[in-house]
């Protein structure tokens, strides 16, 4: 297939060229000089605008900072210039409304497209090994799901369009509340006197176990290998937690849902990026408790 791919950063890189790997010819774009030279030697075909990279296109794929941005892009330059027979496949994190927004007016001008974002960071990006949870129609969902099974290991239908960003930020909002929680069970259990290898031992075993803990433990040299060993550098950043817990402190908001321990979180984690610390693991959140 001929695939545009717009926006090379950090995971948007990897998975162009996973898609190259995998037999397709890859326009790609991005407004950063440097990711698309990084794109061209890595096989794909770099354009100067998102409007010449998409012409021909059998399926545009997107991985973009934000909303606004999603929307500028397929507003200004996708829609009505891709082909309508292309497929489009937005893969960023972005809010809910912006998400089903831009689905509904491809949908009105022919296109199939699907919200496809994903879990697991650059390493899985670079590996081929994310997770898609997939927004949109049967239809559309069948045409995307080869094009993800080349980026990723497991591709799951979520819902309709939009439903792809709503399960993603339900799971994070998960995330960023259990690791404050296991984080702060951690600390509470050196203040009481408890080896953490041995609090871990039982809890990993025990009804608190959970994968901030035993796949991704805050403490240095206890379970398996995390950015904790590294001080916290890699893994995934800080800011890119509170960027998911606001977008699903916003989605509760519209939809009315009560969601305190989310809202902790966020809170705890806006503290946290505002003194500095966007840039580190959001596993670090345990230097706070
Ligand atoms: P990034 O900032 O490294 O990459 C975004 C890229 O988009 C940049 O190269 C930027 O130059 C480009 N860009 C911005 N505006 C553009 C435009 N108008 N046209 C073309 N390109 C444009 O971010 P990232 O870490 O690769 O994240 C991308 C998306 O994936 C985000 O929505 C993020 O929330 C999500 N995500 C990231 C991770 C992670 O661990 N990094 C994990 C899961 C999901």
């Amino acid at each position: 297939m001929r695939i545009a791919f717009i926006g090379l950063g950090n995971m948007g890189g990897g998975m162009a060229v996973n898609l190259v790997k995998a037999g397709h010819s890859v326009a790609a774009f991005d407004v950063v000089e440097a990711a698309l030279e990084r794109a061209r030697e890595n096989g794909c075909t770099p354009f100067t605008s998102v409007r010449e990279a998409v012409q021909g296109a059998d399926a545009v794929v997107s991985m973009l900072p934000n909303g606004a941005i999603v929307q500028s892009v397929y507003f200004a330059d996708v829609l009505g210039h891709a082909p309508t027979a292309a497929l489009l496949l937005d893969c960023s994190t972005i809010d809910v409304a912006a998400a089903k927004d831009v689905a509904s007016a491809a949908l009105a001008q022919g296109y199939a497209m699907v919200d496809a974002p994903v879990s697991g960071g650059i390493a899985a990006a670079n590996a081929g090994t994310l997770t898609f949870m997939v927004g949109g129609s049967e239809a559309g969902f069948a045409a995307a799901q080869p094009v993800l099974a080349a980026m990723g290991k497991t591709v799951i239908h979520a819902g309709d369009s939009g439903a792809g960003q709503a399960a993603k930020i339900c799971n994070n909002m998960l995330l960023g509340a259990s690791m404050v929680a296991t984080a702060e069970a951690f600390k509470l259990a050196e203040r009481l006197g408890l080896d953490l290898q041995t609090f871990y031992d039982i809890s990993s075993k025990a009804s608190g176990q959970c994968w901030s803990m035993t796949a991704y433990c805050p403490v240095p040299g206890v379970g398996p290998v995390s950015p904790a060993d590294n001080g916290y550098q890699g893994g995934f950043a800080t800011a890119l937690m509170l960027k998911d817990l606001k977008l699903a402190m916003a989605a509760a908001q519209d939809v009315g849902a009560p969601v305190p321990m989310g809202h902790r979180a966020e809170e705890l984690y806006r503290a946290f990026a505002e003194a500095g610390n966007g840039g580190l693991d959001f596993s670090s959140i345990i230097a706070t408790l």
